[in-house]
């Protein structure tokens, strides 16, 4: 099962990058294994996946030792600061920073430990209550002040698009982030590459890579529905 749709994602994502005219290598399909069984997230390592989405610390480390040291690993659920810690030496790509409190804690953390950490800042672009991130505007100021920590370095952006019945009403949102996402690249502002801009889930990958995600963070359409209701 998980084979065959992983298989089926990674054609609609080519089919996407032919669609807008990219190349395929600039875009990493992201499997999001949370409360998955260790045992599918092998199946998937077997059809080739290499990089596993969590959003729960614990999960990380259960499952890493798990798998070969080849995968590589996201944090992608929001990161409270006492787990910051524990997570930094287990995963590529923190998506989910959403506070400049939280940047400090990981320059912290990674301070002491004498390496940097790869972040994205997670921004709120549809302005929904219920999520974490930065306002659109509040990105700019965010970004200028934790480009000055010398542990972190900001890759780029992340956004969760609404949930939505037709895929088509998530192109706007993606639009404004990647013309943003081009706007600060220009600036070029010291330890800041902006060259990862992760958005797109199972319902609007597709969409997601036409307007230029470089990551597309897929779950349901890989692994099937979860049963437990989690935040995201
Ligand atoms: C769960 C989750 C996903 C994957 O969602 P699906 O709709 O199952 O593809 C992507 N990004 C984040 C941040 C998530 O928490």
């Amino acid at each position: 099962m998980v084979k065959e749709q992983l298989r089926e994602v990674q054609a609609h994502v080519q089919e996407a990058c032919r669609r807008a005219g990219r190349n395929p290598d600039e875009v990493t399909l992201i499997a999001v294994s949370k409360t998955k069984p260790v045992s599918m997230l092998a199946e998937a390592y077997e059809e080739g996946a290499r990089n596993f989405g969590e959003n729960k610390v614990q999960e990380i480390l259960e499952k890493s030792p798990q798998l070969p040291a080849d995968v590589h690993w996201h944090m992608i659920g929001h990161l409270q600061r006492n787990k910051v810690r524990q997570v930094i030496d287990k995963v590529v790509l923190i998506h989910s920073v959403d506070s400049i409190r939280l940047a400090e804690q990981i320059e912290e953390e990674a301070g002491k430990k004498d390496r940097t950490v790869d972040i994205l800042l997670e921004v709120n672009v549809a302005r929904e209550e219920s999520k974490y991130g930065f306002m659109l505007e509040e990105v700019e100021a965010a970004i200028l002040e934790i480009s000055r920590f010398p542990h972190v370095r900001i890759r780029g952006l992340m956004t969760i698009a609404p949930f939505v019945e037709n895929s088509e009403e998530n192109r706007p949102i993606f639009k404004k982030l990647f013309e943003f996402y081009v706007d600060m690249k220009c600036k070029n502002i010291d330890n800041v590459t902006m060259d990862v801009l992760s958005m797109g889930m199972s319902g609007d990958y597709e969409v997601a890579i036409e307007e230029g995600a470089t990551m597309v963070r897929v779950g349901t359409s890989i692994f099937g529905s979860r049963q437990r209701l989690e935040r995201t």
